[in-house]
Protein backbone atom coordinates (compact mmCIF):
# COMPACT_ATOMS: atom_id res chain seq x y z
CA UNK A 1 0.00 0.00 0.00
CA UNK A 2 1.74 3.58 -1.02
CA UNK A 3 0.69 6.48 1.54
CA UNK A 4 0.79 10.16 0.82
CA UNK A 5 0.58 13.01 3.34
CA UNK A 6 -0.76 16.10 0.58
CA UNK A 7 -2.43 19.27 0.17
CA UNK A 8 -5.94 20.03 -1.09
CA UNK A 9 -7.88 22.65 -1.30
CA UNK A 10 -6.26 24.72 2.19
CA UNK A 11 -5.75 21.45 4.09
CA UNK A 12 -3.36 18.49 4.96
CA UNK A 13 -4.17 14.72 4.45
CA UNK A 14 -2.85 11.61 4.65
CA UNK A 15 -4.52 9.21 1.52
CA UNK A 16 -3.95 5.95 0.38
CA UNK A 17 -3.20 6.03 -3.61
CA UNK A 18 -5.23 3.73 -5.94
CA UNK A 19 -3.68 1.02 -7.55
CA UNK A 20 -3.23 2.66 -10.95
CA UNK A 21 -1.73 5.67 -9.16
CA UNK A 22 -4.13 8.15 -10.51
CA UNK A 23 -6.52 8.83 -7.28
CA UNK A 24 -5.83 8.85 -3.41
CA UNK A 25 -8.21 8.43 -0.89
CA UNK A 26 -8.24 10.49 2.10
CA UNK A 27 -7.82 9.53 6.02
CA UNK A 28 -10.42 10.77 8.25
CA UNK A 29 -7.90 12.20 10.62
CA UNK A 30 -6.86 15.62 12.53
CA UNK A 31 -5.22 18.25 9.70
CA UNK A 32 -2.83 19.57 12.46
CA UNK A 33 -1.65 15.86 13.14
CA UNK A 34 -1.38 15.32 9.52
CA UNK A 35 1.12 18.38 8.92
CA UNK A 36 3.55 17.29 11.13
CA UNK A 37 3.01 13.18 11.49
CA UNK A 38 1.91 12.43 7.64
CA UNK A 39 2.22 8.81 7.75
CA UNK A 40 3.13 8.02 11.49
CA UNK A 41 -0.55 9.39 12.07
CA UNK A 42 -2.21 6.35 10.85
CA UNK A 43 0.49 3.56 12.78
CA UNK A 44 -1.64 1.99 15.38
CA UNK A 45 -5.48 3.11 13.74
CA UNK A 46 -7.25 0.84 11.91
CA UNK A 47 -9.31 3.09 9.72
CA UNK A 48 -10.51 2.83 6.09
CA UNK A 49 -10.26 5.94 3.48
CA UNK A 50 -13.13 7.81 2.21
CA UNK A 51 -13.34 9.19 -1.45
CA UNK A 52 -11.26 9.89 -4.30
CA UNK A 53 -9.19 12.56 -4.96
CA UNK A 54 -7.33 12.76 -8.57
CA UNK A 55 -3.45 12.71 -7.62
CA UNK A 56 -3.28 15.78 -10.59
CA UNK A 57 -5.02 17.81 -7.86
CA UNK A 58 -3.23 17.49 -4.90
CA UNK A 59 0.16 19.06 -4.20
CA UNK A 60 2.04 16.12 -2.18
CA UNK A 61 4.20 16.76 1.13
CA UNK A 62 6.62 14.74 2.58
CA UNK A 63 5.69 11.00 4.26
CA UNK A 64 6.82 12.74 7.53
CA UNK A 65 6.42 16.34 6.97
CA UNK A 66 8.26 17.00 10.05
CA UNK A 67 9.77 14.05 11.90
CA UNK A 68 9.74 14.40 16.06
CA UNK A 69 13.34 13.15 16.47
CA UNK A 70 15.97 13.97 14.40
CA UNK A 71 16.02 11.77 11.28
CA UNK A 72 19.04 8.87 11.79
CA UNK A 73 21.54 8.46 9.28
CA UNK A 74 23.69 6.16 8.54
CA UNK A 75 27.16 7.14 6.73
CA UNK A 76 29.42 4.96 4.50
CA UNK A 77 27.09 2.05 4.02
CA UNK A 78 28.06 0.62 0.65
CA UNK A 79 31.37 -0.79 0.18
CA UNK A 80 32.21 1.74 -3.54
CA UNK A 81 31.15 4.39 -1.31
CA UNK A 82 32.96 4.09 1.64
CA UNK A 83 35.81 4.00 -0.46
CA UNK A 84 34.99 7.17 -2.94
CA UNK A 85 34.21 9.39 0.28
CA UNK A 86 37.58 7.80 2.00
CA UNK A 87 39.26 9.28 -0.98
CA UNK A 88 37.79 12.19 -0.74
CA UNK A 89 39.77 14.68 1.61
CA UNK A 90 36.41 15.28 3.32
CA UNK A 91 35.99 12.32 5.36
CA UNK A 92 36.72 12.92 8.95
CA UNK A 93 36.31 9.42 10.04
CA UNK A 94 38.80 8.22 7.14
CA UNK A 95 41.17 7.20 10.08
CA UNK A 96 39.03 4.17 11.12
CA UNK A 97 39.50 3.10 7.83
CA UNK A 98 37.35 3.19 4.50
CA UNK A 99 34.77 0.00 5.46
CA UNK A 100 33.37 0.82 9.46
CA UNK A 101 33.59 -1.79 11.45
CA UNK A 102 30.03 -1.06 13.03
CA UNK A 103 27.27 1.15 11.93
CA UNK A 104 28.12 5.19 11.32
CA UNK A 105 24.98 6.97 12.70
CA UNK A 106 24.78 10.69 12.58
CA UNK A 107 21.43 12.38 12.14
CA UNK A 108 19.75 15.25 10.40
CA UNK A 109 17.64 17.64 12.23
CA UNK A 110 13.75 17.18 11.78
CA UNK A 111 13.27 20.59 9.87
CA UNK A 112 15.38 19.83 6.92
CA UNK A 113 12.59 18.09 5.79
CA UNK A 114 11.52 18.84 2.10
CA UNK A 115 8.47 17.17 -0.09
CA UNK A 116 9.09 16.20 -3.73
CA UNK A 117 9.29 19.28 -6.10
CA UNK A 118 10.25 21.59 -3.12
CA UNK A 119 13.94 23.54 -3.73
CA UNK A 120 17.19 22.48 -2.20
CA UNK A 121 18.42 26.08 -1.34
CA UNK A 122 21.94 26.54 -2.04
CA UNK A 123 23.39 29.08 0.17
CA UNK A 124 26.59 30.22 -0.99
CA UNK A 125 27.82 32.29 1.73
CA UNK A 126 27.45 29.12 4.03
CA UNK A 127 28.57 26.16 1.07
CA UNK A 128 30.20 25.82 -2.01
CA UNK A 129 30.43 21.73 -1.82
CA UNK A 130 26.34 20.33 -2.20
CA UNK A 131 26.07 17.02 -2.85
CA UNK A 132 23.15 14.20 -3.40
CA UNK A 133 22.64 11.21 -1.41
CA UNK A 134 20.01 8.96 -2.62
CA UNK A 135 18.88 6.57 -0.07
CA UNK A 136 16.60 3.93 0.96
CA UNK A 137 14.50 5.66 3.82
CA UNK A 138 13.04 3.53 6.90
CA UNK A 139 10.03 4.27 9.29
CA UNK A 140 9.71 3.09 12.46
CA UNK A 141 6.21 1.49 13.35
CA UNK A 142 6.70 0.10 16.61
CA UNK A 143 9.27 1.16 19.90
CA UNK A 144 11.55 -0.88 21.22
CA UNK A 145 14.98 -0.97 22.77
CA UNK A 146 17.79 -3.31 22.57
CA UNK A 147 16.41 -4.92 19.42
CA UNK A 148 17.70 -8.32 18.23
CA UNK A 149 18.21 -9.00 14.92
CA UNK A 150 15.31 -11.71 14.22
CA UNK A 151 12.98 -9.48 15.75
CA UNK A 152 14.14 -6.10 14.14
CA UNK A 153 11.73 -6.37 11.17
CA UNK A 154 9.01 -6.78 13.41
CA UNK A 155 9.36 -2.53 14.02
CA UNK A 156 9.80 -1.00 10.31
CA UNK A 157 6.22 -0.01 9.39
CA UNK A 158 7.33 1.03 5.98
CA UNK A 159 9.89 2.72 3.50
CA UNK A 160 10.65 5.90 1.40
CA UNK A 161 13.15 7.60 -0.46
CA UNK A 162 15.44 9.99 1.10
CA UNK A 163 17.75 12.30 -0.53
CA UNK A 164 20.52 12.99 2.30
CA UNK A 165 21.73 16.42 1.13
CA UNK A 166 24.77 16.87 1.96
CA UNK A 167 27.72 19.90 2.73
CA UNK A 168 30.80 18.32 2.02
CA UNK A 169 32.70 21.52 3.29
CA UNK A 170 30.97 21.60 6.38
CA UNK A 171 31.48 18.02 7.14
CA UNK A 172 34.87 18.12 6.60
CA UNK A 173 35.45 21.66 8.43
CA UNK A 174 32.91 20.40 11.29
CA UNK A 175 34.54 16.70 11.94
CA UNK A 176 30.88 15.94 13.23
CA UNK A 177 28.24 15.63 10.89
CA UNK A 178 25.23 17.17 12.20
CA UNK A 179 25.92 21.13 10.74
CA UNK A 180 26.84 19.65 7.29
CA UNK A 181 24.13 17.86 6.83
CA UNK A 182 21.44 19.95 8.71
CA UNK A 183 21.47 22.76 6.08
CA UNK A 184 17.72 23.87 5.73
CA UNK A 185 16.37 21.99 2.90
CA UNK A 186 18.73 19.26 2.60
CA UNK A 187 16.52 16.24 3.70
CA UNK A 188 14.31 15.83 0.80
CA UNK A 189 11.89 13.09 1.17
CA UNK A 190 8.58 11.55 -0.40
CA UNK A 191 6.94 11.26 -3.36
CA UNK A 192 5.22 8.80 -0.21
CA UNK A 193 5.84 6.04 1.84
CA UNK A 194 4.46 2.31 1.04
CA UNK A 195 4.26 -0.51 3.91
CA UNK A 196 7.00 -3.11 4.28
CA UNK A 197 4.83 -5.89 3.03
CA UNK A 198 5.40 -4.05 -0.53
CA UNK A 199 9.45 -3.86 -0.48
CA UNK A 200 12.21 -6.97 -0.78
CA UNK A 201 14.98 -5.57 0.50
CA UNK A 202 17.43 -8.56 -0.71
CA UNK A 203 16.22 -6.87 -4.30
CA UNK A 204 15.61 -3.07 -4.41
CA UNK A 205 17.44 -0.87 -6.92
CA UNK A 206 18.63 2.44 -6.03
CA UNK A 207 18.79 4.78 -8.43
CA UNK A 208 19.80 8.64 -8.92
CA UNK A 209 20.06 11.01 -12.10
CA UNK A 210 20.94 14.58 -11.88
CA UNK A 211 20.04 16.43 -14.73
CA UNK A 212 18.98 13.36 -16.27
CA UNK A 213 22.36 11.95 -16.52
CA UNK A 214 22.47 8.60 -14.23
CA UNK A 215 25.11 9.08 -11.22
CA UNK A 216 23.83 6.35 -8.99
CA UNK A 217 22.39 2.81 -9.62
CA UNK A 218 22.86 -0.13 -7.02
CA UNK A 219 20.98 -2.05 -4.91
CA UNK A 220 19.80 -2.65 -1.45
CA UNK A 221 21.54 -5.79 -1.43
CA UNK A 222 24.59 -4.59 -1.36
CA UNK A 223 24.58 -2.31 2.16
CA UNK A 224 27.04 -3.23 4.44
CA UNK A 225 24.91 -3.10 7.09
CA UNK A 226 21.61 -4.38 6.36
CA UNK A 227 18.49 -2.84 7.91
CA UNK A 228 17.84 -5.19 10.66
CA UNK A 229 21.66 -4.60 12.13
CA UNK A 230 20.95 -0.93 11.14
CA UNK A 231 17.95 -1.05 13.61
CA UNK A 232 19.74 -3.33 16.28
CA UNK A 233 22.79 -0.97 16.59
CA UNK A 234 20.67 2.04 16.25
CA UNK A 235 18.38 0.67 19.61
CA UNK A 236 21.29 -0.29 21.43
CA UNK A 237 20.70 1.74 24.75
CA UNK A 238 18.54 3.79 22.77
CA UNK A 239 14.91 3.53 22.40
CA UNK A 240 13.57 3.88 18.63
CA UNK A 241 10.38 4.98 18.83
CA UNK A 242 7.70 4.22 16.36
CA UNK A 243 6.96 7.32 13.88
CA UNK A 244 11.55 7.41 13.67
CA UNK A 245 12.73 7.51 10.67
CA UNK A 246 16.16 6.06 9.53
CA UNK A 247 18.15 6.69 6.13
CA UNK A 248 20.45 3.93 5.31
CA UNK A 249 23.22 4.85 3.23
CA UNK A 250 23.99 5.82 -0.31
CA UNK A 251 26.08 3.87 -2.58
CA UNK A 252 29.17 4.92 -5.30
CA UNK A 253 28.11 7.76 -7.83
CA UNK A 254 28.27 11.06 -5.11
CA UNK A 255 29.55 14.18 -6.66
CA UNK A 256 32.07 13.87 -4.40
CA UNK A 257 33.48 10.95 -5.91
CA UNK A 258 33.93 12.74 -8.71
CA UNK A 259 37.36 14.00 -10.50
CA UNK A 260 36.82 17.11 -10.18
CA UNK A 261 33.75 17.13 -8.02
CA UNK A 262 30.49 17.29 -9.21
CA UNK A 263 28.08 19.61 -6.64
CA UNK A 264 24.87 20.68 -6.99
CA UNK A 265 24.44 23.92 -8.90
CA UNK A 266 21.50 25.85 -9.07
CA UNK A 267 18.90 25.19 -11.84
CA UNK A 268 19.66 21.38 -11.25
CA UNK A 269 17.73 18.95 -10.91
CA UNK A 270 18.21 15.95 -8.42
CA UNK A 271 15.84 12.59 -9.64
CA UNK A 272 15.86 9.56 -7.15
CA UNK A 273 14.18 6.28 -8.03
CA UNK A 274 14.07 3.54 -5.62
CA UNK A 275 12.10 0.17 -7.25
CA UNK A 276 8.52 -0.47 -5.66
CA UNK A 277 8.43 2.63 -3.76
CA UNK A 278 8.32 6.00 -6.55
CA UNK A 279 10.51 8.67 -7.62
CA UNK A 280 11.63 11.86 -5.50
CA UNK A 281 12.80 15.03 -7.67
CA UNK A 282 13.46 18.18 -6.35
CA UNK A 283 15.09 21.04 -8.05
CA UNK A 284 18.16 22.61 -6.81
CA UNK A 285 17.93 26.73 -6.58
CA UNK A 286 20.75 29.45 -5.16
CA UNK A 287 19.16 31.96 -2.88
MG1 LIG B 1 23.98 9.60 3.55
Amino acid sequence: MKLAVFEFQGREYVGELSADGTTISPYDLHADQTATDGVVALIGLNIKPIGEIPLGDVTLMAPVPRPRRNVFCVGKNYHEHAHEFASSGFDSSAAQGAVPEAPIVFSKLPETVISTRAAIKLDASVTTAVDYEAELGVIIGKTGRNISLENAMEHVWGYTVINDVTSRDLQGKHSQWLIGKSQDTFCPMGPWAVTADEIDLSDTAVKCWVNGDLRQDSNTNLLIFDVPTIISAISNGITLKAGDVIATGTPAGVGIGFKPPKYLESGDVVRIEIDGIGVLENPVEAI
